[in-house]
């Protein structure tokens, strides 16, 4: 054979995803797998590699300590992408706008149900995956829903989805929802390190991504702590009135749109905090009061709360120039 199509999709398998594999397993070996489930994944670096890597343990002949064995039949397609049996549907480039689709559409999810309703080539589970699943259109997810309700028989829809508020309640309602979490510390902090990373380091990182190793390890990669002392600075000097807000707006120009989201997250928060007393995790660390106290906690829930809607990306910087000059003016009078 010489078609030697490149892989597309490689699986993944990480320490802690063992929990939710072994439930997986369990129930494949009681044959009392659901017919959907909805893995409530917590970082949003767990992607197609997890699901590439449950779906190959899943279809396995010999799995071992929660790994595909990968020289039955199944694993050797599943590795070169060619498994018969599965259908993943996510969001799709759009050649004729240059750019990635904002949602899966309703088109994609009836080709799934088609698929799903077509005779298996091998004597195992149908697998159809969707992801991320609350990128489904209104439209697509209504189509989904009957399939949910009346599911073919050998089949298992798995849905992913890092935004579990985001999907209908009625798509949640039909789902056995499987979290998957972060690590323990300990988990990360040793992972991090067996990646490279020293232990101070990896301290730091682990603050930095809420929890999260894969991003932290991500973040250390764009040298994320050495823009977040730069802005800081520029920080200060904005709050001194030594530059001004487009000059301060503009120095992260450069930085890629999700770690400068984070990085003001991360800055504007922690002086709002500082400025009302609070300690970084939000706790009374002395007794300040501030007349602007309210305005300020306010002013940086808001913020938190626009930083975290990656819709928003396209207005960043005039809402971080927004939240900058309403800041200056609520402590001006302090
Ligand atoms: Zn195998």
């Amino acid at each position: 054979m010489d078609d030697k199509t490149t892989p597309i999709y490689q699986p993944v398998f990480l320490p802690w995803h063992a929990p939710v594999l072994e439930n997986m397993l369990s129930l494949k070996q009681q044959q009392r797998l659901p017919h959907a489930i909805l893995i409530d994944a917590k970082s949003d670096q767990d992607g197609i590699g997890f699901i590439w890597h449950f779906m190959m343990l899943m279809l396995c002949e010999k799995p071992h300590d929660l790994s595909p064995c990968g020289r039955c039949q199944p694993c050797r397609l599943m590795l070169s992408n060619s498994y018969p049996d599965i259908v993943y549907v996510t969001l799709l480039y759009d050649n004729k706008n240059k750019k990635m689709n904002k949602n899966i559409k309703i088109e994609q999810i009836r080709e799934l149900i088609h698929e799903l309703h077509l005779t298996r080539r091998y004597d195992n589970l149908k697998i159809a995956a969707i992801y991320p699943a609350d990128k489904m259109s209104i439209e697509g997810s209504n189509s989904l829903l009957k399939t949910l309700e009346e599911p073919a028989s050998h089949t298992l829809i798995l849905l992913i989805t890092h935004n579990r508020g985001k999907l209908p309640v009625t798509i949640r309602s039909r789902c056995q929802i499987w979290p998957l979490d972060h690590p323990a510390r300990q988990t990360s902090m040793e992972w991090l390190q067996q990646q490279g990373m020293n232990e101070a380091a990896a301290e730091q990182y682990i603050d930095f991504s809420e929890g999260d190793p894969q991003l932290a390890l991500k973040l250390q990669l764009g040298e994320y702590a050495s823009l977040v002392n730069q802005f800081k600075h520029q920080f200060a000097l904005y709050l001194k009135n030594e530059i001004d807000v487009s000059k301060l707006s503009s120095s992260l120009a450069p930085v890629e749109v999700s770690l400068v989201r984070r990085l003001i997250r991360r800055v504007v928060t922690a002086y709002c905090y500082q400025f009302v007393g609070l300690n970084a995790k939000g706790v009374v660390s002395g007794v300040v009061q501030k007349p602007a106290a309210q305005k300020v906690l306010l002013l940086a829930s808001r913020l938190d709360r626009q930083l975290r809607v990656e819709e928003s990306n396209l207005n960043l910087q005039i809402q971080l120039e927004d939240v900058l000059i309403s800041l200056k003016q609520i402590i001006k009078f302090e």
